[in-house]
């Protein structure tokens, strides 16, 4: 009985040892110490044993499953340890390795142009509005002394979604809502996306932004809007800045003029840039209309304002000196970054 004892704790002992799994150990514990087992098949045969022998072989046999049961838990934990040590490794971190790059984005060189043409204007106290894309044909066109039979009105030609309803040519219909509502005096800039059936090149695209301004308030007078545009053209483009004022036609305005700038990047000498002029052509202007103020409700004996209209993309490729209007549209990153 006791070789025999010896003979299974020996076979148990090896087992273990040689175990290569952790379930392997469990295979191995119900092989010796479960209810088949063979350490449980020798406490079977106890009835055979001399009962004065029986304490002494009991007190064998549960040394024996002690001694197992101790021994299995040792390489049990051996297992747990090298697996925790091994997904410790695998799981290590390396903090020395450059850090995964997420490309960051910024704002597009028209989007920071009108951010700081609304700030200069804001500045002087005036009020950013805006108004719809599609607009109905009286506020693009008649509202702004353009009637229907008018040739101005073929210089701006749009989108026509039916005979009445269009894409806006302009940003000035903003300022018909804006006069309408008759709260004077009218203090604002009116900057948004505006449309024409132009075939794209360089300078021409079927859309574009504006951003149009207008004041109405007694007493306005011409010496206002120049001396309005005049601080407008120093802050955006220096303090050297010059302006000169053409006269010109627009339907909406009389007196109607073209401000020029000196250009910023030869001082008026006359460069590459602005083709040798000295002066870069940056937006049209004038006395509003007595005509339109009539129009909108307002009465022209007492109240007087001037107006004008500028192009985002003109200001944007004249300031960051780029060459072709498409730029602006396409997209392309590799352009974009350099902003
Ligand atoms: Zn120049």
């Amino acid at each position: 009985m006791k070789d025999r004892l010896k003979q299974i704790m020996d076979e148990a002992m090896a087992q273990i040892d040689s175990s290569d799994k952790l379930d392997k150990l469990n295979e191995i514990k119900v092989s010796f110490l479960g209810k088949k087992g063979e350490l449980t098949s020798i406490l079977k045969s106890m009835k055979d044993v001399a009962p004065e022998d029986r304490p002494k072989v009991g007190q064998m046999v549960n040394d024996a499953r002690s001694k197992i049961e101790e021994h299995l838990e040792e390489k049990k934990k051996a297992f747990e340890q090298a697996l925790r040590e091994e997904k410790m490794k695998a799981e290590t971190i390396d903090v020395t390795l450059p850090g995964q790059r997420i490309p960051e984005g910024h704002r597009h060189p028209n989007t920071m142009t009108l951010e700081e043409v609304e700030n200069i204007f804001i500045g002087m106290g005036y009020e950013v509005v805006e108004g719809p894309e599609i607009e109905r044909d009286y506020y693009n066109f008649e509202a702004l002394n353009i009637p229907a039979d008018h040739p101005a009105k073929d210089e701006q030609d749009t989108f026509y979604i039916t005979q009445d309803i269009l894409l806006r040519t302009q940003t000035s219909s903003v300022q018909v809502h804006e006069m309408e509502k008759g709260r004077l005096p009218i203090r604002m800039i009116a900057p948004g996306r505006v449309f024409r059936s132009d075939e794209v090149d360089a300078t021409h695209s079927p859309t574009f932004h504006q951003i149009e301004g207008l004041v109405v308030d007694k007493n306005i007078t011409f010496s206002d809007l120049k001396g309005t545009l005049q601080e407008f053209a120093k802050r955006l483009f220096g303090e050297d800045t010059k302006v000169k004022f053409r006269p010109h036609h627009f339907q909406f305005t009389e007196p109607s003029a073209e401000m020029d700038v000196t250009c910023f990047k030869c001082g008026g000498k006359g460069c590459r840039f602005c083709k040798g002029e000295g002066w870069v052509e940056i937006l049209g202007c004038g006395m509003v209309h007595p005509h339109v103020l009539e129009m909108s409700g307002i009465d022209p004996e007492e109240y007087t304002g001037f107006a004008f209209g500028v192009g985002l993309e003109r200001i944007a490729l004249f300031k960051y000196e780029i060459d072709d209007m498409r730029l602006l549209y396409e997209n392309d990153t590799r352009f974009l970054k350099q902003f």
